[in-house]
């Protein structure tokens, strides 16, 4: 490994690698470095017994055509690259109830999201036009033409500090239709009492602008990426954990790796959640101790319990949306929380069979839980939690099976069942509890966890989940904003907006 870089960047998540592709880009000769043995953080995949399996990443938005993501992956290089499925209009399918007959679509294209709301409810036109006007202004504030006026957002943040279900009670007053509403929240880790209208209209308006599922495995997504960094002469390490970042006044100096080595550099991009990105900090007057604390107490949003289902090999016809159940209509109650270990709802999403079309062989049923329901095994390793462990996510994954297929029966057919609790997932990519999303952004107070890309050190900048929005449109924006500190917000947002 080279001893000197122009950029470190810390983890190999989506975040990462983005940075790491838009600098090497530039001309930045930069090095990534990855914790695990498998590179990607969220975009990883897994195989079993012939099928991969998607961990983090189940469908994107604002892909159709003009619209944002494509427009990055078409800069990032990649996007000719990639095997797109776009999902059918009607791209998600909420249950709110335990009624399976009783179900509800999110349609692509406002036109048809409104029209399809407004036919089911009728008497709600004037609060649906108003709720959809709301959630495509928010989103628009980062389209392409805002990326190629030479900005990245044109506003709205104040929404941060908007609460996503008041929001949604004042526009509509029928219950039903507020659960619809509301039924994706557990792609923003939605809690009633702390969720904001800005999460929650960009990632429902993102959905709306065309919602798109990778095929064959997201870890293609992330080895694009790297072949790209690579082409452009970037490093990217496996198996490299950092455990110190050594600062000499107000700079960072170099990382050190757990095996001793130590990688120097001009500039550090962490893509790792900020708590453990200051832990890792030598001592410096210029980050102070409450800061850190500040940091290592910010609550973080619940993890998900995900089961994985193997499916016979031409048997179980691919479902070209995602379906979102819950077992009654107040959906904001959506978590299995550690004192009933009760399932309460359920996303399902399918991976389309990379040999037949008409099949997937991959079944994901996923939901919210508690991390405290996992704390007392937070000290164990992977593979070595024991039998309480074991029994713990075998109760849960057959209540989650159990719960499904009230909805869809055919999922009792899986030939194999893997799971994966939010210490799998704190194993995979480190995130402090198997949070699903990172810092929980509280509408009441938006500012505590909006963390800049910049930090005190003069060198050390922060991406990733953690720093304004989660999710692929998220963090593709916060890595964009973070490279802006090297290269200019005007000519990167030109330069993305007018490719
Ligand atoms: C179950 C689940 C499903 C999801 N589904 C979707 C979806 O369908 N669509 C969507 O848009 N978003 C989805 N998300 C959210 C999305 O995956 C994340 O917001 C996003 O991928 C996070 O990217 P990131 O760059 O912040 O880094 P992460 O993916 O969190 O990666 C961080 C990386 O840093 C590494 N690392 C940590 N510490 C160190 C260290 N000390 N040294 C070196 N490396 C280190 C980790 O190993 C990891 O690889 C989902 C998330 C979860 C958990």
């Amino acid at each position: 490994m080279d001893s000197r870089f122009d950029i470190v960047i810390i983890g190999s998540g989506l975040g990462s690698l983005e940075c790491g592709l838009i600098l090497s880009k530039e001309g930045y000769k930069v090095c990534i470095l990855e914790q695990a043995n498998i590179l990607g953080g969220c975009l990883q995949s897994f195989s079993r017994k012939g099928s991969v399996i998607d961990t983090g990443i189940h469908y994107i938005g604002s892909m159709d055509e003009g619209k944002i993501m494509r427009q990055y992956f078409k800069y990032f290089g990649i996007y000719d690259d990639l095997s797109l499925q776009r999902l059918d209009d009607e791209f998600d399918i909420i249950y709110p109830g335990s009624d399976s007959t009783n179900s509800y679509s999110y349609m692509h294209g406002y036109e048809n999201f409104k029209s399809y709301m407004i036919s089911h409810f009728p008497g709600e036109k004037n609060g649906i036009n108003i709720y959809c006007d709301k959630i495509k202004e928010i989103g628009d504030s980062i389209n392409v033409s805002v990326h190629q006026s030479g900005k990245f957002t044109s506003g709205s943040m104040e929404y941060l500090s908007v609460s996503a279900s008041e929001f949604i009670d004042q526009c509509v007053s029928d219950k039903t239709l507020r659960s619809v509403l509301a039924g994706t929240n557990v792609l923003y880790g939605g809690v009633k009492e702390s969720s904001n209208l800005y999460h929650h209209a960009m990632i429902n308006h993102s959905n709306i602008e065309g919602s798109y599922r990778f095929i064959g495995g997201t870890q293609k997504v992330a080895d694009l990426f790297i072949g790209k960094i690579k082409e452009n002469g970037g490093e990217v390490y496996n198996n490299a954990k950092v455990i110190n970042i050594i600062a000499d006044g107000d700079e960072v100096k170099y990382v050190q790796l757990a095996d001793g080595r130590r990688v120097s550099g001009k500039g550090f991009i962490s893509g790792i959640h900020p708590a453990l990105t200051f832990n890792m900090l030598s001592h410096t007057p210029v980050i102070k101790k409450a800061y850190k604390t500040r940091l290592n107490y910010l609550p973080n949003t619940y993890g998900l319990f995900s089961v994985y289902m193997l499916m016979p090999p031409c048997e179980f016809n691919y479902i070209n949306h995602n379906q979102y159940f819950f077992r009654n209509n107040n959906v904001w109650d959506s978590v299995i929380s550690s004192s009933d270990k009760n399932v309460k709802s359920v996303m399902l999403s399918t991976q389309q069979s990379v040999t037949d079309k008409k099949y997937s062989d991959v079944v994901t049923l996923m939901s919210p839980v508690s991390s405290s329901l996992f704390s007392q095994w937070s000290e164990s390793s992977l593979g070595r939690r024991g039998e309480g462990y074991e029994s713990l996510k075998k109760d849960l994954a057959s209540q989650i099976i159990d719960f499904s297929s009230c909805f869809n029966p055919d999922i009792r057919n899986a030939k194999c069942i893997y799971t994966a609790s939010p210490l799998t997932y704190q194993h995979y990519t480190q995130t402090p509890a198997g949070s699903a999303y990172g810092f929980i952004k509280d509408y009441k107070s938006a500012m505590a966890s909006l963390l800049p890309s910049k930090t005190k050190m003069k060198n050390l900048f922060l991406t990733g989940q953690n720093l304004n929005v989660h999710g692929a449109l998220g963090v593709t924006l916060s890595a964009a904003s973070t490279c802006a500190e090297f290269i200019g917000e005007q000519y990167l947002s030109k330069k993305i907006g007018n490719i």
